[in-house]
């Protein structure tokens, strides 16, 4: 492949209301942070341009419009997805629950080549952690998903993972 080569790929993020879905995509798109994100009116797309060494992937990153408040999401919102990003807070064991159901729903909805992180947010939280990171990597491991930490607040491992995300999706081109 020459190093012209531009590939364009669907990223969705999904995750418990509160885990930080927004935060993490305006951090990376933006480079910003607000304390008080509005929760989101109306479905936000931001488009990012990756150069890699390889090629240069286009990401289309779908975030939710508020809905996955009733723990549902239509499946129009993740079809088409090369690659999805599920979200939890590491203090809340409850959205760590709910995040490894959107894990099974979308290994079951279809795409066997979906390009898939689990991702604990918040980091920076570390004296209110709830979810061990052995725990989630391991759950990660066993399902074949990316895993990593990051904090929207501090900025860590943000542009890390959608990079990662990047080179996943073009080495199973
Ligand atoms: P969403 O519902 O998943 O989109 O979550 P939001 O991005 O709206 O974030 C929910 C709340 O958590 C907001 O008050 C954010 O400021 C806060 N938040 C998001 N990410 C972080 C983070 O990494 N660290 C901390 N301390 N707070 C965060
Ligand atoms: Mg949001």
């Amino acid at each position: 492949m020459g190093s012209s080569a531009i590939i364009q790929a669907k990223l969705v993020l999904l995750g418990d209301l509160g885990a930080g879905k927004t935060s993490i995509v305006v951090r990376f798109a933006k480079g910003l942070y607000y304390e008080c994100q509005e929760s989101t009116i109306g479905a936000a797309f931001f488009s990012q341009v990756l150069a890699l060494d390889e090629a240069t992937v286009k990401l289309d990153i779908w975030d939710t419009a508020g809905q996955e408040r009733y723990h549902s999401l239509a499946p129009m919102y993740y079809r088409g997805a090369a690659a999805a990003v599920v979200v939890f807070d590491i203090t809340s064991t409850d959205s760590y629950v709910r995040a490894k159901r959107w894990v099974d729903e979308l290994q079951r909805q279809g795409n066997p080549h979906l390009v898939m992180a689990l991702v604990g947010n918040k980091v920076d939280l570390q004296e209110r952690r709830q979810v061990g990171t052995q725990e989630a990597m391991d759950y990660a491991e066993a399902n074949g998903l990316f895993f990593t930490e990051t904090s929207a607040k501090t900025a860590q491992n943000v542009s890390e993972l959608f990079y990662e995300l990047g080179k996943r999706l073009l080495s199973q081109l």
